[in-house]
């Protein structure tokens, strides 16, 4: 009985260290995403089939359909972490997290992208309201809306579906180069 037990308790601790490995499940996913890049910054255009192909279904629902997901629901509306947003669909670089603050509106939202080229403006107006709907500036892929009551420098809102946000963390990025670093340093010490 007792070898049971550690049996079970072994094979749940191996089970926790392959859910730690597999932490970043975005990047794992994204990985048969072949748009999907953190570094390309080239256009894409794929089909809409193409794209289901690709695309976790929800990740689709937003970002080809237009979907909204439903207000309170997204991990990074209250989320603080330090670090940058990605888009979901292909990895293109969008916003800041000290650009993020509590809209308290139900989505994540920022008062300003990363660049000129994260953000493509349209008018939208669809539901009888006239809003200005914001598009991956690489893919085309719907991302929320921006509106004119933001906080300071620029005013605005941008109100974006969660579901379709990538986020590294700052920490994760300085950490590689800090492996990186020792790696160099230890193997120069060894030769
Ligand atoms: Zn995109």
């Amino acid at each position: 009985m007792k070898r049971i037990f550690v049996l079970l308790f072994a094979s749940l601790s191996l089970q926790s260290c392959f859910s730690q490995n597999t932490n970043n499940k975005t990047t794992m996913d994204n990985k048969k995403n072949p748009a999907y890049s953190r570094t390309d910054n080239s256009k894409v255009v794929l089909k809409e089939d193409e794209w289901k192909n690709i695309l976790s279904p929800e990740v689709y629902y937003i970002s080809r359909q237009k979907g909204t997901e439903r207000p309170y629901t997204s991990k990074f509306e209250n989320f603080k972490e330090i670090g940058t947003y990605y888009c979901g669909a292909c990895g293109n670089p969008l916003f800041k997290s000290d650009t993020k603050f509590d809209a308290g509106c139900g989505w994540p939202s920022f008062y300003e992208p990363i660049s000129k080229s994260s953000i493509i403006y349209l008018p939208d107006n669809t539901l009888g309201m006239k809003r200005t709907e914001v598009e991956c500036g690489r893919c085309k892929g719907h991302l929320g809306h921006v509106f004119d009551d933001g906080p300071p420098p620029t005013g605005l809102r941008y109100c974006i579906n969660g579901v379709v946000l990538d986020f590294e963390k700052a920490q994760a990025a300085e950490k590689k180069y800090e492996n990186e670093n020792s790696k160099v340093k230890s193997e120069k010490s060894k030769g």
